[in-house]
């Protein structure tokens, strides 16, 4: 039964009630008194079985509005997932970027892969520095990817360098 059904029912079966009690406060013989008392609390159980449908149902019925409200956001998300593409970041790691957004002077948000799969869009941010690198976390699965700085390199042969142009010197 719907929950405007049960609301009507659970409103004639109150009437009923008042009713049978205005009908005890009468003086009336008590072989009436004790089959109308019954009938009251017949009236007053199934009073209390319509509030744990009208309950029951309204949990339902919020259930349902969820589900669906769930199922609308997966749908948007899947047709919102068809603009965005995998890209490398850092070795062996892809994160999800907008297909149509090139890397220009903003820098692109790029969102954790594990994540986007579970249908999640989470950042990911810069979490700290390590030497030679930088650690991208994900808030949310708390994954990580490091990227080497691309500098790292250049660093270690320039002090090459630079102890052979001193050797040089020495000489
Ligand atoms: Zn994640």
């Amino acid at each position: 039964m719907e929950l405007k059904g049960l609301s009507s029912a659970i409103g004639v079966i109150g009437t009923a009630v008042s009713a049978v009690n205005g009908i005890l406060r009468m003086t009336i013989d008590v072989e009436t008194k004790t089959k109308l008392s019954r009938v009251l609390d017949m009236l007053i159980d199934t009073q209390g079985k319509l509030q744990e449908a009208i309950a029951a149902t309204a949990a339902l019925e919020r259930r349902i509005v969820d589900l669906e409200d769930n199922k609308m956001k997966i749908e948007q998300f899947r047709a919102e997932k068809a603009g965005y593409r995998l890209a490398p970041k850092g070795p062996g790691s892809f994160v999800y970027v907008q297909k149509e957004l090139t890397r220009g002077e903003e820098p692109l948000p790029e969102f954790c892969a594990a994540c986007f799969d579970q249908e999640v869009k989470s950042i990911l941010q810069l979490t700290r520095r390590v030497p030679g690198g930088q650690v991208f976390g994900c808030s949310r699965c708390r994954a990580e990817i490091l990227v080497p700085l691309e500098s790292a390199g250049d660093t270690i042969e320039s002090t090459g360098r630079r102890r052979s142009n001193l050797d040089d010197y020495l000489d």
